[in-house]
């Protein structure tokens, strides 16, 4: 039996593969792809199958659960684990195909006496204060067999003097730490321009349709659309209150479409008063609240909406992140299980 979804996630594949290609063409290294928190939400192994095939090559993960749950790659790609090891994960890692990204004195020594001489990432900060080695503590690395160097930039999504000094850090580092590649660029990092792209970039959220800087507005396509069933079409009286607190009421008599969507779908109570769906270039604007699992939509645009039929809620990244006040990624990563995600 096959059981009926009453929302889904709309993939385009072919926007994914085209962000990648410009991400790629814009750094003018290799672009790989972070997968982490399953793919932003999409589905990592299909994004991995889809940009293995494009041509990708370098993956990255946060955890060893996550390396697992993607199960093999695509012929001739890698996996790196960027959160490395902890002092649980030396199994997983030692029986693994991917190469932990060292973050710590720690780590470091766990790795060189666990795994002489294998191949391994190393992070070193940069200003970040997150994750990796400080630049004073790169004595450690000695005896490493360093694959990719990496840092991480705190603020490339926006015009800091930040960005230039991580950059001169870690052209310094590259100089003194020898690996076989190095890199330090997100999405963001990526358009503020060449001097960011070393050997590799890492590029996560604009492939995905998000918009980290300017430099990528019309050039990144959307690659994930909510869609929701109408479970059923109601008029709303005159006077009449609708949803959860009576927070709406109707100026007019009112056709109302409410749909199988909710916040516990991650489709959060900060759109109520600023969501909405579009069909065939019709808008219809959320009212009230949004429910659980439920939303309603003004449907007067649209005589003809009932039952049954699907909406396509508004989603284009930066534009709902200005409405919600949630961020690009936020507005992926939260998206439940709920939604049927749906390749096209
Ligand atoms: C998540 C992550 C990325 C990707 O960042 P985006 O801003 O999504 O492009 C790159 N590098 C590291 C170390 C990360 O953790």
């Amino acid at each position: 039996m096959a059981v009926h979804h009453a929302l889904r996630l709309r993939l385009d594949s072919r926007a994914l593969t085209h962000n990648w290609l410009w991400l790629q063409r814009t750094a003018g290294v290799p672009a790989g792809a972070a997968v982490k928190a399953d793919g932003y939400g999409l589905g990592a192994v299909e994004v991995t199958r889809l940009l293995g095939d494009a041509g990708c090559r370098d993956f990255f993960v946060s955890t060893w659960a996550e390396a697992d749950a993607l199960g093999p790659l695509p012929n001739g790609c890698e996996l790196v684990v960027l959160h490395g090891i902890g002092p649980q994960d030396l199994e997983a890692a030692l029986a693994s195909h991917a190469r932990p990204v060292l973050n710590s004195r720690e780590q470091v020594t766990r790795w060189k006496e666990a795994a002489p001489g294998r191949a391994c990432d190393v992070m070193v900060d940069t200003g970040m204060n997150r994750l990796g080695l400080r630049t004073e503590e790169l004595d450690q690395l000695d005896g490493l067999e360093i694959h990719t160097l990496h840092s991480h930039l705190a603020c490339a999504d926006e015009d800091s003097a930040m960005n230039a000094v991580q950059l001169g850090r870690f052209a310094a580092v590259a100089t003194t730490v020898p690996a076989r590649r190095y890199a330090l660029a997100n999405s963001a990092g990526i358009c503020l321009g060449r001097d960011y792209s070393f050997g590799l970039v890492r590029p996560g959220l604009a492939l995905y349709g998000g918009v980290p800087r300017e430099e990528a507005e019309g050039h990144i396509a959307q690659v994930a659309y909510p869609e929701a069933e109408v479970v059923q079409r109601r008029t709303i009286k005159a006077g009449e209150t609708c949803g959860y607190g009576a927070t709406w009421t109707a100026a007019a008599d009112t056709e109302a479409a409410i749909i199988n969507i909710g916040y516990a779908d991650g489709y959060l109570r900060c759109f109520a008063g600023k969501g909405s769906a579009s069909i065939d270039g019709k808008l219809l604007p959320l009212i009230g609240r949004v429910s659980m699992d439920l939303v309603a939509l003004d449907a007067s645009a649209l005589p003809d909406l009932a039952e049954g039929d699907w909406v396509t809620l508004d989603y284009d990244l930066p534009a709902a992140a200005d409405a919600s006040g949630l961020s690009q990624y936020e507005l992926l990563t939260g998206l439940s299980e709920r939604l049927e995600r749906r390749w096209t």
